[in-house]
């Protein structure tokens, strides 16, 4: 009996999805809510965020402010193969796993310890939620006191961060690592994936080509009207909404067959009226990332 072809792909997809199941929009994602962000900054902020990326020689990412954007997952995985150092430190501030049944952001963010005085923000404990991770950071990009290198470390976590609380599935679990334990096979065109991957990338290359043709396209939503609408609530309130969102959308397989990968593993088929449901959500997240990074970064900088 020889190999299935069908099982060669797959063993050879999951193993190639493995080390980038990232816990992430992918960096399309994020470039787009840098693009948008940064066009929307006021020149003051422009200036300040512009002064302290032009001294970070840092060369994990290009130093412009679209690719920092991206920088956060870099840097988690720069040592994620071998000493384990920034990853283990840094990988839980991306998410806040938050059950979309009876669990609790208190939970989620193991119980909201405050970072102990004196510690700067980037060295605080690895058990923190990105909803408080965000809030100490913007702590410290707001205070003149702040040293500049913990300033320039601050602005590239909140960055990126703003941008992950967006995607649903870094707000919300269903005992599967936030999707990324569910096998799903998106059809017809038989791609086998996690949740969690369809939600950082597939769905995300599905608005454009490259990030500059889907940064178009998502920055159509972005009207006078809705950002007005977007400009408001806290992290944690962005944080329920995301929550809000997988419970509707993303974990919503509306009655869609579930299938047994070659690993045996029971996942979910996403046909095109799942996309079709999926599609305008991530879009509009990405839209409200962008909207709120600029205003988080124009109120730091006023
Ligand atoms: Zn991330």
């Amino acid at each position: 009996m020889g190999f299935r072809p069908s099982l060669i792909c797959s063993v050879l997809a999951t193993a190639l999805a493995i080390p980038t199941a990232s816990w992430a929009w992918g960096d399309m994602g994020h470039e787009i809510v840098g693009t948008l962000a940064y066009a929307r900054l006021t020149p003051k902020a422009r200036k300040a965020v512009d002064a302290l990326l032009a001294k970070d020689k840092d060369p994990l990412t290009k130093p412009d402010f679209v690719s920092r954007a991206t920088w956060a997952d870099k840097y988690r995985d720069s040592d994620r193969t071998t000493t384990q150092l920034h990853y283990k430190a840094t990988h839980q501030w991306h998410f806040v796993d938050i059950e979309i049944e009876g669990g609790s952001l208190q939970q989620a963010c193991f119980d909201r310890p405050p970072l102990p005085a004196g510690t700067p923000a980037s060295q605080g404990p690895a058990k923190a939620c990105v909803v408080d991770k965000l809030e100490q950071f913007m702590k410290e990009l707001a205070d003149p006191a702040t040293p500049t290198g913990e300033k320039t470390l601050a602005l590239k976590f909140i960055m990126h961060f703003v941008g992950d609380v967006h995607q649903p599935l870094h707000a919300a679990d269903h005992h599967d690592g936030g999707g990324n334990a569910l096998a799903i096979e998106v059809v017809p065109s038989t791609w086998q994936s996690n949740l969690h991957s369809y939600w950082d990338t597939q769905l995300v290359k599905r608005l454009g080509s490259n990030p500059t043709t889907a940064s178009a396209a998502v920055g159509k939503l972005i009207t006078p009207q809705n950002a007005a609408l977007w400009s408001t609530g806290s992290v944690e309130d962005w944080a329920q909404e995301s929550n809000e969102k997988a419970k509707t959308t993303a974990y919503n397989f509306n009655g869609e067959k579930s299938f047994v990968d070659d690993h045996g593993s029971a996942g979910e088929l996403l046909d095109a009226k799942y996309e079709a449901r999926a599609l305008p959500v991530a879009k509009e997240a990405l839209a409200k990332a962008s909207v709120r990074l600029a205003k988080l970064l124009n109120d730091a900088f006023k």
